[in-house]
C-alpha cells in the first residue's frame, strides 16, 4: 500500500492493518471490512450554557467491529476531535481488546468542545446531552464507553445517570472508569499507567537496561502520564522531564514528582507555573533512556525522530508516533512498544469493571493487579516474540496479533 500522509492517523492505522493482513496471508476483503468502522453516528447537542445562550456541540461515536463482542472504548473532550480521529481511535480500540484478548470489538466517541472553558454544571449537561444523544445504539451489551483524553471518573457518573434514567434500571455495565462507589473497579484510575510501567520494565530488560537510575521523560501529565511518573519515580527510576499543554519541566537530576503532582489541576496542567521551561515538543529530544509520548497523537513525526535521544519508546498515548517517524526510529534501532500494547492495561481494567459489574462481585486492589501484570507480560511477550520471529517492527507484530481475532469472527460469523 502506498505510504500514507504524514499527519493522517487514519490512512496511517490502515496502512498497517494492510501490511499486517497481508503478513497473515488473509485476503483483500478482510482489509475492506476492517478498514473503516462499520457504524459511526454524528450528534449534534445542544447545550444551556451558564449565561443563558445555547451552544450547539458536535459528537461522535464509532463503531468498528463487533464480531467479538460488544464495543468498546472511551470518550474524548476535545477541541481537536475529528471524525477521521473518532474512526482511527475506534479502530486502535479493536486492535488493543484483539491484543489483550478482551472479549470486545473497539468503539470511540468525542465531542468537539474545550473543557478548560467549561463551568462543572456545563460540562455534567454536556454528559448527559451526549448519552441522550448515543443512547440508541450503545449499552452494556452493545457498546460500552469509559474516559479518554480530558474525561474522568465525574463524567461517567453522569454519563452513567442520564443511561439509568433512559432505561429506568441501574446499569453499571454499561460505562466502565466510574468512581468506586458507583460500580467502578479498584486499579481502574492507574490502569493505563501501570500497564505502560510493565512494558517499560519488560523493554528494558529485553534492551538489557537497569531501571534504577533509569532517565523518563514523558510528554503528558494526565490520567496516564501523572500515574506514570509516579510509578517510575517510586521504583528508582529518574523521571528527567515532564511536559503539559503550555510547556515542559527538564532536570538532568530529576524533577520533583511528588510537588509536581501535589501542584497538577484536574486537566494535569502544571508546567505554568514555571518561569524556565522548554516546548512541550522539546521534551522528546531531551537526554533520557526511556521516552514515553503519554498525550496526543502525532507527537513523532519525521522532523525529530532523528533527534530522539532515547533507547525505549513507550507509548502510552493512542497513535503518538507517525508511521514515517516509526521507520526511522526502527532504523535507528530504538525499541518501539506501540500504543496498542503498551496503553491496553486501561481497557484491560475496563473489561474486569464490567465482569464485576455484572456478577455483582467487586475485587481487591491486589487481584485487579494480579490479572492486569499477567496481561499485560503475556501481552508483551506474545508480540516481541513475533516481532523477532517474523522479522518486523513491534507495532506491525502487535498489528498482527490484534487483527487475528477479529479476522476469524468476523470470519465464522459470514461476514467475509
Ligand atoms: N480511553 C482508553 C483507551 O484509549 C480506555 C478505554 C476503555 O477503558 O474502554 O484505551
Amino acid at each position: 500500500m502506498k505510504e500514507p500522509e504524514n499527519l493522517d492517523v487514519l490512512t496511517s492505522t490502515q496502512t498497517v492493518i494492510y501490511d499486517a493482513l497481508n503478513k497473515l496471508g488473509y485476503p483483500q476483503e478482510v482489509y475492506e471490512l476492517m478498514k473503516e468502522p462499520l457504524r459511526l453516528l454524528t450528534v449534534r447537542i445542544p447545550i444551556r450554557m451558564d449565561d443563558g445562550t445555547t451552544k450547539v456541540f458536535t459528537g461522535y461515536r464509532a463503531q468498528h467491529n463487533d464480531s467479538v463482542g460488544p464495543t468498546k472504548g472511551g470518550v474524548r473532550f476535545h477541541p481537536d476531535v475529528t471524525e477521521k480521529e473518532v474512526k482511527a481511535l475506534s479502530i486502535w480500540m479493536s486492535l488493543k481488546a484483539g491484543i489483550v484478548d478482551l472479549p470486545y470489538g473497539g468503539g470511540k466517541g468525542g465531542i468537539v468542545c474545550d473543557p478548560r472553558q467549561m463551568s462543572f454544571r456545563e460540562l455534567e449537561r454536556l454528559s448527559r446531552g451526549y448519552v441522550r444523544a448515543i443512547s440508541q445504539i450503545v449499552g452494556p451489551t452493545k457498546d460500552i464507553p469509559a474516559p479518554d483524553v480530558f474525561t474522568n471518573s465525574q463524567i461517567m457518573a453522569w454519563m452513567l445517570d442520564e443511561y439509568s434514567r433512559i432505561r429506568e434500571f441501574d446499569s453499571p455495565g454499561f460505562i466502565t472508569g466510574k468512581p468506586i462507589v458507583l460500580g467502578g473497579s479498584h486499579g481502574r484510575e492507574s490502569a493505563t499507567a501501570k500497564g505502560v510501567t510493565i512494558c517499560i520494565r519488560e523493554a528494558a530488560k529485553k534492551k538489557g537496561m537497569d531501571m534504577n537510575g533509569a532517565r523518563v521523560a514523558i510528554q503528558g501529565f494526565g490520567n496516564a502520564g501523572s500515574f506514570l511518573a509516579k510509578f517510575m519515580h517510586d521504583s528508582g527510576a529518574k523521571v528527567v522531564g515532564i511536559a503539559d499543554a503550555y510547556g515542559a519541566l527538564y532536570d538532568e537530576d530529576g524533577l520533583d514528582i511528588d510537588y509536581l503532582l501535589d501542584r497538577r489541576d484536574s486537566f494535569g496542567t502544571v508546567t505554568n507555573l514555571f518561569k524556565e521551561r522548554l516546548t512541550n515538543t522539546e521534551v522528546l529530544e531531551v537526554e533520557c533512556d526511556i521516552l514515553v509520548p503519554a498525550a496526543i497523537e502525532n507527537q513523532i513525526t519525521e522532523q525529530n525522530a532523528d533527534k530522539i535521544k532515547a533507547k525505549i519508546i513507550v507509548e502510552a498515548a493512542n497513535g503518538p508516533t507517525t508511521w514515517k517517524a516509526t521507520q526511522i526510529l526502527n532504523e535507528r534501532d530504538i525499541l518501539l512498544v506501540p500504543d496498542v500494547l503498551a496503553s491496553a492495561g486501561g481497557v484491560t481494567v475496563s473489561y474486569f469493571e464490567w465482569v464485576q459489574n455484572n456478577q455483582g462481585y467487586y475485587w481487591t486492589e491486589e487481584e485487579v493487579e494480579k490479572r492486569l501484570e499477567k496481561v499485560m507480560v503475556n501481552s508483551f511477550e506474545n508480540i516481541y516474540r513475533l516481532s523477532q520471529g517474523r522479522k518486523v517492527n513491534m507495532r506491525l507484530a502487535a498489528y498482527m496479533i490484534g487483527v487475528r481475532k477479529m479476522a476469524e469472527a468476523s470470519r465464522f460469523r459470514g461476514w467475509i
